[in-house]
């Protein structure tokens, strides 16, 4: 669902990603680590239209969204859907978590009468109570808004879902929660791909099929996270599991 071919992006005179071959296969988690400032957030934005790129191939999926027009990228929104490391900055405040489901559920005629048995669905699916959908935002925990996010996401039910360290905002509980989300998401056999921006590599490898290791705007390493994490090939993805506590 994703391909890239040697993509480059830069602010200015900062060339932030170099000569990028990504791939995320349909159906799979790939997970996308390095360390702070290695372009990993530059990338997912790359990928969901939010930012120009320099150069390469870049192919969302199915579609080649190198230079997106306006039309195009407004039809892939429904395909593509990126969750941001804040929840609030992705949730209406003015919207119940009812109506913003309603609404991801069917923009056109959301109503949350309409839909009540698949906001209840939806909600249940992040473990949050289906009797919470009458609040809003302000009224839930972090770890709450973000299964919202998350459940948002999946009522509008994309192809692919970039999330951008939706955990590492979270205490290590809530986010161990978030990550059992997730991974039972995925055991249930989800039908969406997804590329999984994290800081933490115990959460990529409880999450995640396959891992993209970043460094300094480039890809270092890619393959099956148990793999790599068993015996990386580069000396940098050593590194970076030594730093594991
Ligand atoms: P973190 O783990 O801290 O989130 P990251 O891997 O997501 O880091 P990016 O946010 O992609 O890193 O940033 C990569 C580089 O690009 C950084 O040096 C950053 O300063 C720069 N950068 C990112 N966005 C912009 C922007 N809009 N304008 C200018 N420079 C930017
Ligand atoms: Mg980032």
């Amino acid at each position: 669902v994703v391909r890239t071919r040697a993509l480059n992006v830069s602010f200015g005179s900062h060339h932030v990603l170099r000569d990028i071959d990504l791939e995320v296969e349909r159906g799979r988690v790939v997970g996308l680590v390095g360390e702070s400032g290695s372009g990993k957030s530059t990338l997912a934005k790359a990928l969901v239209g939010m930012l120009r790129i320099d150069s390469g191939q870049l192919e969302v999926v199915g579609e080649d969204v190198a230079r997106p027009r306006r039309a195009q990228r407004h039809a892939l929104y429904r395909r593509v859907q990126y969750v941001p490391q804040d929840p609030y900055s992705s949730l209406n405040p003015r919207r119940t978590v009812g109506q913003t489901l309603a609404e991801a559920f069917d923009p056109r005629r959301g109503s949350v009468r309409s839909h009540a048995a698949q906001i209840a669905r939806v909600l249940a699916e992040v473990q949050l109570d289906p009797e919470l959908a009458g609040r809003y935002p302000h009224e839930f925990s972090g770890g709450q808004r973000q299964r919202i996010a998350i459940a948002r996401a999946l009522a509008i039910g994309p192809e692919l879902i970039v999330a951008d360290e939706i955990t590492s905002a979270l205490d290590v509980s809530v986010q161990a929660g978030v990550v059992r989300l997730l991974a039972e998401l995925r055991e249930k056999g989800a039908d969406h791909s997804m590329l999984f921006i994290t800081h933490n590599l115990a959460v990529a490898q409880e999450v995640c099929d396959d891992i993209v290791v970043m460094r300094h705007g480039r890809i270092v390493e890619t393959g099956p996270v148990d793999s790599v994490f068993a015996a990386p090939a580069e000396e940098y993805t050593r590194t970076l599991l030594d730093s594991i506590p």
